[in-house]
């Protein structure tokens, strides 16, 4: 038994643990929970715990459907919001075939999977992900639009408001679970909240991601709100990004910062950046993967809607910060397409491949747009080269279908249930006759 193992079972008896939940998410990035009692877990360890993937959204075919979790010591925590006596733990889990091989539909495996790509080059891939969501009064019911739980904007501060308790709380339990927040504020859209976790190697932040909704919603629920990590929830709002910062280190040494060349961006910084924008409309349906993840989109709000990068243009795909171009560690891009409701393992796994490939293929960086590109014509733009990102789920899933890039990283099983999903969600879509038409024809036509 190793150390790890040894200390969670230690921890169990220590803290009065009664029950244990494996946790692991589907292909779409929803959690998935089943508790098990701690005379169960030395069994987990060794063996796994069989379960029935074909339950599970996008995992097997009915007919191989036995599939193993294995738990990771190395993820054990206490829940913070059960009580502590008898405590509540969890585990994030591998999934595994029963010959014991990964299971190719596990979105923690296809990151473990690109990460593995990116230590044969000799590089460590860390992120920082700036998570966006909303804040209501009301409980979230389908069809209804929630009276959110204030009116302040960007960076208010306003005392003893539901938003700054809300963020105190969520921020102390963060870090009972070993998650770090570096930032936290309000948002410019009514009860709007933003918390930026610290950066960490992407799998761990992944796995932090997926804790952080199910402790936001928690926490919004003990105070009496509710939380939604929608992108757009209402059409004059601005929508829920996750903006990522990210860096590749070789090392101790971060690989995007060079300081004699031009803003200090490495030749591998600058080959990021380029990989990024030429698969971006390829990696879209992973990084933004709803219908109305392209209302978020549509224009303004500071979400990005064109394919370009720029240092400090927040109406760029990719920018480049400036806060302290002099220091080596903190070299990193940020990419502001993906949204609060992405799938974090596997929008990073393709993200760092759309990077990854950059490098290997040195693709040359375009120019930096220093504008402001929606304010630009279209004319401008096309001569700028500046491309639109898909415009609608739609496109996205065309763009996606004709990619190598997404079809190699996600591997042929997630490939093609993401896409026949993806598809399905979008036929639905596009019978619907919206609110907007009544009002705009019924009257008239
Ligand atoms: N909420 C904006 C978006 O959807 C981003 C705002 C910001 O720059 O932080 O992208
Ligand atoms: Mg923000
Ligand atoms: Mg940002």
């Amino acid at each position: 038994m190793d150390k790890q193992t040894e200390f969670v079972l230690r921890a169990i008896e220590e803290r009065d643990v009664r029950f244990v939940r494996m946790w692991f998410t589907d292909v779409l990035g929803f959690l998935k929970s089943v508790a098990i009692a701690p005379a169960e877990l030395e069994g987990a360890f060794a063996e796994g715990m069989g379960f029935d993937g074909s339950a599970v959204e996008g995992f097997a075919r009915v007919y191989e459907s036995d599939m193993i979790a294995h738990p990771d010591p190395a993820t054990f925590q206490i829940l913070p919001w059960r009580d502590s006596k008898p405590a509540t733990a969890r585990m994030f889990c591998d999934i595994s075939m029963p010959d014991g091989s990964p299971s190719y539909a596990d979105p923690r495996y296809v990151l473990k999977r690109a990460l593995g790509k990116a230590a044969d080059l000799g590089f460590t891939f860390y992120t920082h992900p700036e998570v966006e969501f909303y804040l209501f009064k009301d409980p979230l019911l389908p069809g209804v639009t929630p009276e959110p739980v204030d009116h302040s904007g960007y960076f208010d501060h306003t005392p003893q408001s539901t938003g700054s308790d809300f963020r105190r709380k969520a921020i102390t339990m963060l870090e009972q679970m070993g998650i770090s927040v570096e930032f936290s504020h309000h948002e410019a859209g009514p009860g709007q909240q933003e918390i930026d976790l610290r950066y960490a190697d992407a799998l761990s932040t992944a796995d932090n991601i997926m804790t952080f909704r199910v402790v936001v919603k928690e926490v919004a629920l003990s105070q009496g709100i509710h939380a939604s990590f929608m992108p757009k929830p209402a059409t004059d709002w601005p929508g829920s990004a996750m903006h990522t910062h990210m860096s590749l280190f070789e090392g101790d040494n971060n690989a995007f910062y060079d300081a004699s060349a031009e803003n200090h961006l490495s030749k591998v910084a600058r080959h990021f950046i380029a990989g990024l924008l030429r698969h971006a409309s390829e990696i879209s349906a992973v990084t933004n993967q709803y219908v109305n993840s392209y209302k978020r989109m549509a224009g303004g709000g500071e979400a990005p809607s064109y394919v370009c990068w720029g240092r400090n243009n927040r109406s760029a795909l990719v920018r480049v910060p400036m806060y302290k171009p002099n220091k080596a560690s903190s070299a990193r891009v940020e990419l502001r397409s993906i949204d609060s409701a992405a799938n974090p393992y596997l929008a990073f796994a393709v993200t760092l491949a759309a990077g990854l490939a950059g490098i290997e293929g040195e693709y040359e960086l375009p120019d930096g747009a220093e504008d402001d590109v929606w304010s630009l014509t279209e004319r401008e733009r096309q001569a700028l080269g500046i491309a639109p990102l898909p415009r609608n789920l739609d496109e996205a899933i065309r763009a996606m279908e004709s990619s190598e890039l997404v079809a190699e990283t996600l591997g042929d099983h997630v490939f093609d249930f993401f896409l026949r999903n993806k598809r399905a969600e979008f036929a639905e879509y596009r019978r619907q006759v919206t609110p907007q038409e009544l009002e705009r024809l019924l009257p008239v036509l």
